[in-house]
């Protein structure tokens, strides 16, 4: 298999937006981006041959000299220059399956950040079966993000928005259950009234 670069036409020198996939040929690649063939450039790059068994990991692209954002702090890891154009310590950039990070310091606080995410998700959805009880399904529980509308946007440590289906439900309500705001979309008011036991007429 060969290592097919696809960079944008506009910007082939910018690497933000350009892909490497393996495929036996320039053709075989392109066939499967047939809607972005006017926007992309297409070469076969031999020296990258190599990292077909492993794919073009963000290590990979690292050690190629490819600009990649540490999951943590969003430098450049290759980056000399820190934010305020200081000269920084040379990093020793670390892994996972996915992202790469300047150091294992940053990788620290990235896993402390999801960790946070983690518990914030379990409260939040804890908080909705407590306000709704156990015949809730659950189908998403934020650990960060939060609705424009939600009372306690100002509270990060209540941070999370829920999502779920209630019996008899079609579609699913959203919300956030610290400040008790949930939309109910239209087709599912009358099935939510039945459900809460609430007067049908509006
Ligand atoms: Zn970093
Ligand atoms: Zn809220």
């Amino acid at each position: 298999m060969s290592a097919i670069l696809i960079s944008p036409l506009d910007d082939p020198y910018n690497d933000i937006g350009a892909t490497v996939v393996f495929a036996p040929s320039i053709l075989h690649a392109a066939a499967e981006f047939t809607d972005e063939l006017a926007f992309f450039e297409f070469s076969h790059r031999p020296e990258w041959d190599k990292y077909e068994a492993t794919g073009f990991t963000c290590q990979a692209m690292v050690e190629e000299g490819w600009t990649v954002p540490c999951r943590f702090c969003e430098q450049d890891v290759n980056d000399e220059y820190d934010r305020d154009g200081e000269l920084r310590d040379p990093t020793e950039p670390v892994y996972d399956k996915r992202n790469a990070y300047c150091s294992q310091q940053c990788k620290d606080a990235q896993a402390a950040v999801w960790h946070e995410y983690a518990k914030r998700k379990a409260l939040t959805s804890a908080v909705a079966i407590v306000l709704f009880g156990p015949d809730i399904d659950i189908t998403y529980a934020s650990g960060s993000s939060r609705s424009g509308w939600c009372k306690c946007k100002q509270e990060p440590h209540l941070s999370g928005m829920v999502e779920f289906r209630f019996p008899g439900s079609k579609g699913k309500v959203n919300g956030c259950p610290h400040c008790r705001q949930f939309g109910v979309t239209r087709r599912d008011l009358a099935a939510w009234k039945t459900w809460r036991k609430l007067p049908q007429a509006d």
